[in-house]
């Protein structure tokens, strides 16, 4: 997967900046994969998106991804660093095909960017996961599963999109509590494309502001010449 240029990253900043995240996840895929037809991203499975969204990042900004989350039983705020490579299953790659599987009883398919979209307005998260279950099985009843059968049909889910739900195991240094970390493929992506896109348009303002080139020249010199032009006007 190649990088995004200046000007592309400054158009999907752009047109992603007033997106709902996971709208934006779906514009981000599109620019990552545009040999996917744009329309049928929402419907894929998550892992797949998720995939194209750490690689697209990976490309642009490095395999190295410094995060932070905030202990939940302490507050305390834990810094993290890992590769995204380490997150990635390179065999599910380009796997679009509909996932499904058998599992207490139901026939369930992997879920999709529409389906987060369509019960995350939900604050109730258990009748959120009711709800996302609901949209995803394909045959059987859902609402007469117990506990038991529930946590069958995450693991079977899991086992079917290993990358549709991203997490990483994060002990507190403070407090000593072990959790889960869930981490968004796309908001990662985002937050870099969001900080690397006001760089840019602050060298865009100085060599402009200096040399009265157009945003479209500037955007098009290489980094190290921007570099150098900033530097010989006191902006580098
Ligand atoms: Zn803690």
């Amino acid at each position: 997967m190649r990088a995004l240029t200046g000007s592309e990253l400054l158009s999907l900043w752009e047109h992603g900046a007033s997106r709902h995240a996971l709208d934006r996840s779906a514009l981000l895929a599109a620019a990552a994969r545009p040999d996917w037809p744009a329309e049928a991203i929402a419907d894929l499975p998550l892992g797949a998106v998720n995939a194209s969204l750490l690689q697209l990042r990976a490309a642009c900004f490095g395999a190295r991804i410094d995060g932070h989350a905030d202990c939940p039983r302490c507050g305390q705020r834990l810094a993290f660093a890992l590769d995204a490579r380490e997150l990635l299953a390179p065999a599910h790659d380009d796997d679009l095909t509909p996932r499904e599987a058998e599992v207490a009883g139901l026939r369930v398919r992997a879920p999709s960017l529409r389906d987060l979209a369509a019960v995350a307005a939900d604050a109730d998260a258990e009748r959120a996961a009711r709800e996302l279950l609901a949209r995803c099985t394909l045959a059987g009843d859902a609402a007469r599963l117990d506990e038991a059968a529930l946590r069958a049909v995450e693991e079977g889910l899991d086992a079917l999109d290993p990358q549709a739900d991203l997490a990483l195991a994060l002990q507190c240094v403070a407090c000593g509590h072990a959790d889960l970390v869930q981490l968004d493929a796309g908001q990662l992506l985002w937050e870099e494309i969001e900080a690397r896109a006001l760089v840019l348009l602050r060298e865009v303002h100085h060599l402009a502001s200096a040399y009265g080139w157009s945003e479209a020249q500037i955007l098009a010199l290489t980094p190290a010449r921007r570099a150098s032009y900033l530097a010989m006007v006191g902006a580098a």
